[in-house]
């Protein structure tokens, strides 16, 4: 099978992964689930020769992917939240944001992060595919689209009388299968002064910090700014400026204009990319050794597991997320190795993880079990977690993290 790039149709033959097959990162399983056979996809990234952008080798459709039972809440995560409500305020200073003005957030979940836009008096519109999640948002009194965001719905809005001063999307980007439509549709959707801001996983801290567990079949493309500002310029948009963030393990926000508007470009959009190509960014060399490292984690976790289990310890799993499935399911994890995965989401609580088929408990389960180490799996979150377990560590356990290489404290 030919597979070609998702922006510039150039063929792809350069390998960047290769974790095997996995199911879908957020299929759980409910103890019926667990006795029909299990559909799996290869889960293989390759970069693109021309314009380098991290691709997910094609497997199926976007509608298999974004189940009407996909179980994320982004309000589970209180480090989020506050991450969102900064934003908000730094946002509505910024571009001077008020009652006059519109925003539209793509991806808008479970309303984390609109419920601050709305408190600031600020008329919004969240765009959000899956009910679960769009029935919360609405809860908060949030007015939401329960659609993708493509070019098909704005030209709907665009014809409703809707435009944006601020489009934002956290998230989301990197999530998106036609990345040529959905910016195309960003530069429609904003008016001729309006501004996007994009959140998404850096590529360059992905590789620099081994997060290959960040690699998921929902998570198409994994970018770098050279190739978004390559993606917004055939699209209609221009970058404006960026910020470096340390969410997800270094993420960027980059802001955008349409291609016309008067915008000027801040000095961090040079800045940024010229360390990019300090990196090698623009050469075949900085992608390629990257599974390796990915075999080196996935070598440490295993022994450490097995390591345990000879020695007679417990272990449970912390964070039954996205994360956390790819890991397992590369590194053939199962419950012999890691017993049980706590997780604070009521939805997937006696549910279990897709292909490992380790069950989910509450946390409160953590208190009578009190095991020898802790495995936090979404270790973006490690600090928050183990703020919340303190008292655990008191009792004598101890917290692990398997990237970027073992830790135990
Ligand atoms: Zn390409």
């Amino acid at each position: 099978m030919i597979h070609t790039c998702r922006h510039c149709d150039a063929h792809l033959s350069e390998r960047f992964l290769d974790l095997g097959h996995a199911p879908l990162s957020n299929a759980y399983l409910d103890a019926a689930g667990l006795q029909a056979a299990e559909v799996t996809y290869p889960l293989r990234l390759n970069v693109c020769a021309a314009c380098r952008l991290v691709q997910t080798e094609d497997y199926t459709s976007a509608a298999d992917v974004f189940r009407a039972d996909y179980a994320y809440f982004s309000s589970t995560s209180s480090g989020w939240v506050a991450h969102a409500k900064r934003y908000t305020e730094m946002i509505v200073e910024r571009l001077d944001l008020g009652a006059d003005s519109f925003v539209i957030e793509l991806a808008a979940n479970d309303g984390y992060l609109l419920q601050h836009m709305q408190a600031a008096g600020v008329p919004c519109l969240g765009v959000e595919p899956t009910t679960a999640t769009a029935d919360a948002a609405r809860a908060k009194g949030i007015e939401i689209v329960e659609d993708f965001f493509s070019m098909a719905l704005v030209e709907t809005l665009t014809a409703e009388g809707k435009s944006a001063d601020l489009i934002l999307g956290n998230n989301v980007y990197a999530h998106v299968p036609d990345i040529n439509d959905f910016t195309r549709a960003i530069a429609t959707a904003l008016k001729p002064e309006g501004v996007v801001t994009l959140e998404f996983p850096h590529l360059m801290r992905m590789v620099e910090l081994r997060q290959f567990d960040t690699v998921y079949h929902e998570h198409f493309s994994y970018l770098s700014l050279m190739t978004v500002q390559r993606i917004f310029e055939t699209n209609g948009l221009r970058v404006v400026d960026v910020e470096e963030l340390p969410t997800h393990g270094g993420s960027l926000r980059v802001y955008g204009c349409r291609a016309d508007a008067s915008h000027v470009a801040s000095g961090n959009v040079a800045s940024v990319l010229a360390e990019e190509r300090t990196r090698g960014m623009d050469t075949p060399v900085f992608y390629e050794g990257f599974q390796a490292e990915a075999e080196a984690v996935k070598d440490a976790a295993v022994r450490f597991l097995l390591d345990a289990k000879r020695d007679g310890k417990t272990v449970a799993g912390y964070g039954a997320a996205a994360k956390g499935n790819t890991l397992m399911n590369f590194a053939g994890i199962r419950p012999d190795l890691l017993p049980r995965v706590h997780d604070a989401a009521p939805a997937k609580q006696n549910m279990f993880l897709p292909g490992s088929h380790i069950p989910i408990l509450a946390p409160s389960a953590l208190d009578d079990a009190r095991p020898d180490y802790v495995v936090i799996l979404p270790w973006n979150i490690a600090d928050e977690v183990r703020a919340q377990l303190s008292h655990l560590a008191e009792a004598g356990t101890r917290f692990v993290t398997f990237v970027p290489e073992l830790k135990i404290v």
